[in-house]
């Protein structure tokens, strides 16, 4: 366990850091019920392996998934059918282009490049959608997220309902390449659904754990998923898990992460920290801007990246 006081002395400069941050960037308003988020919201919580929580600001406000229900549902698929099944539908490339982007999918690939993008999403729903029930994923994500609390923001869902002709598009183009058979309709309400569950910033935080344990309880060592699920999953984080910022967070912050249009990133400081930042003030990319200068600056003083000496 890491000292407590400067776990709080840096938490708090790093969220001090962030806020100035938060001007520069814009809510998503894309999906009408996202737009009315506070933009200057922003918490952090960090679940260490012994359980220790510490928490700095808003990290009890619900906020919806977004993409990094991605995570969730490919730790699904990958528990059902295995790697060598799944990569036969998602390609594990990073894209460089934006999450919702459509025209690589059409002009230089068959397959999705990454299942963190849409269509990479869409197309790990579909191999889901006959052996498991929204319910079924629901409790799935309860379980990792250690939080039974967990549930459906139903105005999130219909206004992104209402307004994902750009996934419908997606997953029509994806089902005329055969790398999708089941109903268009019924693949983007999983889709949607999956994006639309409540979290916080420590329930986010718990997930990271999770991961960083190798898919382990960390309240009581009992294994939730497959070393090899989650080996899998930490890597794509890293290399995809920003879309088209990947690269770059890689390189800067070093910490495998998922981004969420939400205001939502989950952190994976392996074998010892969950991280969950909450603020949904977005980068042109759709990453939390705050988030991204608090991970940052984490990384930095607490030498959390991957690869620091
Ligand atoms: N539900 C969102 C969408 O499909 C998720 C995107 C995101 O978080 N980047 O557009």
């Amino acid at each position: 366990m890491r000292d407590p006081e400067l776990m709080k002395k840096v938490m708090k400069k790093a969220v001090s850091l962030g806020k100035k941050e938060i001007e520069n960037g814009r809510v998503a308003d894309y999906i009408p019920e996202l737009a009315k988020a506070r933009k200057d919201a922003l918490g952090l919580c960090i679940v260490e392996a012994d359980g220790a929580v510490h928490k700095v600001g808003d990290t009890n406000i619900p906020f919806s998934l977004q993409s990094i229900s991605k995570v969730v549902s490919l730790c699904m698929a990958l528990e059902l059918h295995g790697l060598d099944t799944v990569f036969s539908h998602v390609g594990m490339e990073p894209s460089g282009e934006a999450f919702n982007s459509i025209v690589e999918l059409d002009l230089q690939s068959n397959k999705p490049f990454n299942p963190f993008i849409n269509s990479g999403a869409i197309a790990v729903e579909s191999l889901i959608i006959d052996y498991r029930s929204f319910d079924d994923l629901l409790d799935f994500t309860r379980m990792l997220f250690l939080d039974p609390e967990i549930t459906l923001n139903r105005q999130v869902y219909n206004s992104e309902m209402a307004t994902c002709d750009r996934n419908r598009a997606i997953a029509y183009l994806l089902k005329s390449k055969n790398v999708i058979t089941t109903n268009v309709d019924t693949s983007i309400e999983l889709y949607t659904k999956m994006c639309s569950l409540n979290v916080t910033a420590e329930s986010l935080a718990n997930f990271g754990l999770v991961l960083a344990l190798g898919g382990k309880d960390p309240r009581n060592g009992n294994r939730l998923l497959k070393a090899e699920t989650v080996q899998t999953v930490k890597t794509i984080m890293l290399t995809c898990g920003m879309y088209d910022g990947s690269g770059q967070f890689a390189v800067e912050v070093g910490i495998p992460t998922k981004s969420g249009v939400g205001g939502g990133l989950l952190s994976v400081v392996d074998r010892e920290m969950g991280i969950g930042v909450y603020g949904p003030s977005l980068d042109a990319k759709g990453n939390c801007i705050a988030g991204k200068a608090i991970l940052r600056y984490l990384a930095d003083k607490l030498n959390l990246h991957l690869f620091h000496e």
